[in-house]
């Protein structure tokens, strides 16, 4: 069935219709950046070389873009490690302990820290899964500018793209805002970092620069309203330069700073019209007849093709109000991959459906053409067909949907209290003891995952050498006297891809890379149609594990918040309704667990937190699906039947009463890294439920002592009751090796035990 739309623009008087980019992905569509990098970092490749891998990378992307037929093209987003990173050193933004050190040297050390000088402390850029580098401003810290790298290369993409290079710079309210500050005042720094802008500023128009993107995300945070008069006061000012200035906004609306935004002294705004309702603000208040309005139609975190109808009506409801457009991505594409051309393994369907950076490209540069009045009919109406072709070789399957659509509250409640069920749960020590789940990763391990990929070993030989791997974690835990055990997830090389492959609706990239920080890439899963769980994905593992020993294993489950958080979700039907479709495939998996014996099954939901929306107003919505979903996946069971969870990297102060009603028996989570302030937010929340906090931090190699752990545990005893406390590692010790782990695990059995003895 093909859909019959026309797509007719009339021309109108006065229309200017551009197409722009807000950035492009900068890993190099081979990971050539990766490999440089890691090899500069052994010492193999010479920084010149390493630099001259990145530019050709950079020149590419200008390349592509310009060929494509965009005409405002961002530059100057390439880096080596991490943008926000690259303008605190152009701004002298050094901390004391990095002084010692200067040029490549000093740059990767506040990247990855350096002999014994801790890194920044990196976090998630807003609600993607990019991070970067937190900016550190102290009192000692006089900004002095070096902007020569970001010169020199505006100055080689002027020659490279002419009038179509537009610098992007990171705003320093956005830049600031993000930092930590200590011991300084916002506005002092602001009055120091201002300066040093608009010298650049300045600089950029003498090279003959026309326009600049000011990036400014901070603009759709909830409390944006009170930098106001800042954002006045650094808008006037690089007005004052005579540049062109194009303040760019996105992942969000603009919410209540709309207004004001729209009456500041810049040139271009631009809009992310693909989250939040900036449509719905645009169509209220207007939008002022003498600036441009940059419109980021097309979906920058999505991998999905546009749907041209949507798309175009959009556009034309944008056109109602303001006719000087940019038409350009919704943000940077560093977000996506480079070329879902390159995925020639995935079905002929669901590739053709798939937009990758390249692909959004000519989405931007179609969809300007369809506004200025080109005839576009044939390129859009092959959209349709695709997507037309997609629904056919995805279909709705009527099973799960009927599922979800009968529902009852039933289904997200355990049948007891926790007061009353806990009772009824395996007995065990006071302050038990266990591990997160995964053990050391080993070479071996990971080899023999990959030769049964390419089919050198048989599945028979494969499970045996998984049997051998499991049960030697079984022996070892046994020896170290842990009370209860895991099999270990060595046949798991990533814990959403694991059940991702194994559940129907879940596809695999080859070439699907996004940056996660620096040199680490990852290739998210692509959740393309209704997910259904076809066989048991874990229950072999477990009952093998379970059968060498008298002690009790945890069953071993990605919960579907991470799943869902850590994929690329469909576009066609909501966040919320993708998680239940996975809590319900995991809950068959529970069900099946329980039926084969375990007692104790865990359900990890590190992503949990950082699935929360930017905007605080929103939070409540997310967290009412996100624990409904963790609820449906675990509600089902016996109430003798114990059920555990982990969260890491977690903040809980604000959302322990989430936590709480995630109705877990036991959560684990990650504690001594930020100095057992998570520890004192659950206790302070009220937290009722068992807990385990981390007692020592698996991200460093350092073994704790038997004194060290101890006094962890005394902190622990005395922040909540004795009852509610678990002792186990931070997180999974997949990326250690045994030599620490065996040492690591027996301290921390050796002190709990003292501290048994001494209650
Ligand atoms: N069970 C997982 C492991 O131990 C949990 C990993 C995580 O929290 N990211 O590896
Ligand atoms: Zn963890």
């Amino acid at each position: 069935m093909q859909c019959q739309v026309s797509y007719s623009f009339v021309l109108r008087k006065n229309m200017s219709i551009i197409t722009a980019t807000l950035g492009y992905p900068r890993i190099g569509k081979r990971r050539e950046v990766k490999k440089a990098l890691e090899s500069f970092w052994r010492n193999e490749l010479p920084s010149e070389e390493l630099l001259q891998i990145v530019q050709e990378v950079e020149e590419a992307s200008w390349t592509k873009q310009a060929e494509t037929g965009i005409e405002q093209i961002g530059i100057g987003d390439a880096t080596l490690y991490d943008q926000i990173l690259d303008w605190s050193v152009r701004l002298g933004l050094i901390p004391a302990r990095f002084q010692q050190f200067s040029g490549k040297e000093r740059y990767f050390a506040m990247a990855r820290g350096k002999d014994g000088v801790p890194a920044l402390e990196m976090t998630k850029w807003f609600d993607t899964n990019y991070h970067y580098l937190v900016p550190e401003i102290t009192a000692d810290i006089t900004p002095i500018a070096d902007f020569s790298d970001f010169i020199t290369v505006v100055k080689r993409s002027i020659t490279h793209l002419g009038k179509k290079a537009v610098p992007i710079i990171i705003s320093p309210l956005t830049l600031l805002q993000l930092s930590r500050l200590e011991g300084v005042v916002f506005e002092d720094i602001l009055n120091q970092l201002l300066p040093l802008y608009c010298e650049l500023l300045k600089e950029l128009k003498a090279l003959g620069v026309k326009t600049v993107q000011i990036h400014d995300p901070i603009l759709v945070l909830s409390n944006a309203s009170h930098l106001k008069a800042h954002f006045q006061k650094v808008y006037t000012e690089f007005g004052q330069t005579g540049l062109n200035i194009h303040l760019v906004t996105y992942f969000d609306d603009l919410g209540d700073t709309y207004p004001w935004v729209m009456e500041l002294p810049v040139n271009t705004i631009s809009l992310d019209f693909t989250r939040g309702n900036n449509l719905e603000l645009l169509q209220k208040y207007g939008f002022p007849s003498d600036k441009i309005l940059g419109a980021g139609v097309i979906d920058g975190r999505n991998i999905w093709c546009i749907r041209p109808q949507t798309v175009i009506s959009l556009l034309e409801t944008i056109q109602t109000v303001t006719n000087n457009l940019l038409i350009q991505p919704s943000s940077s594409l560093q977000f996506v991959p480079y070329d879902a051309a390159l995925e020639v393994k995935l079905p002929e369907p669901l590739h053709n459906v798939l937009s990758f950076a390249e692909q959004k490209l000519e989405e931007v540069v179609i969809s300007g053409k369809t506004l200025t009045g080109e005839n576009t009919q044939t390129e859009l109406a092959l959209i349709e067909q695709k997507w037309d072709e997609f629904a056919q070789f995805s279909p709705v399957n009527q099973e799960i949907k009927t599922k979800l659509e009968n529902l009852t509250p039933g289904d997200f409640q355990r049948s007891l209290s926790y007061t009353s069920r806990i009772a009824q749960q395996i007995s065990l020590p006071t302050l038990p003891t266990t591990t997160i789940g995964s053990f050391p990763q080993t070479s071996e391990v990971r080899k023999l995952r990959s030769q049964y990929k390419r089919g050198d070993i048989s599945p028979e030989d494969y499970q045996k050498a998984m049997e051998a791997e499991i049960a030697k974690c079984i022996k070892i835990q046994e020896e170290i006297g842990l009370d209860v055990l895991v099999h270990g997830e060595f046949e798991r090389t990533d814990m959403v891809e694991y059940f991702g492959q194994q559940l129907d609706g879940f596809a695999f990239t080859q070439q699907g890379w996004v940056q996660s920080y620096g040199s680490r890439y990852v290739r998210p899963p692509i959740i393309f149609g209704d997910v259904v769980r076809t066989a048991p994905m874990t229950v072999q593992e477990y009952q093998f594990a379970q059968s060498l020993t008298e002690k009790p294993v945890k069953g071993m489950l990605t919960g579907p918040v991470t799943i869902l958080n850590w994929s690329f979700p469909r576009s066609d039907i909501s966040r919320q309704e993708q998680a239940y479709q996975i809590a319900i495939a995991i809950q068959e998996e529970v069900t099946d667990l329980e039926k084969a014996g375990a007692k104790m099954i865990q359900v990890d939901e590190p992503a949990f937190r950082e699935g929360l929306p930017l905007k605080q107003e929103k939070w409540s919505d997310y967290l009412s699906w996100a624990v409904d979903a963790f609820r449906l996946a675990t509600a089902s069971v016996q109430p003798q039947t114990q059920i555990h969870t982990h969260m890491c990297y977690s903040e809980f102060g604000d959302i322990i009463q989430d936590i709480e009603r995630l109705d877990a028996d036991v959560i684990s989570i990650e504690n001594s890294r930020s100095n057992n302030r998570t520890l004192e937010e659950v206790a302070e929340g009220g937290y009722s439920h068992q807990i385990g906090n981390g007692v020592y931090d698996i991200h460093s190699p350092v073994i704790p002592t038997v004194e060290q752990l101890t006094q962890q545990l005394k902190t622990g005893i005395s922040t909540l009751p004795l009852e509610q406390i678990w002792v186990n590692p931070d997180c999974g010790l997949k990326t250690r090796r045994w030599e620490e782990v065996i040492p690591s695990l027996k301290n921390m059995v050796e002190a709990t035990r003292k501290v048994r003895e001494e209650i």
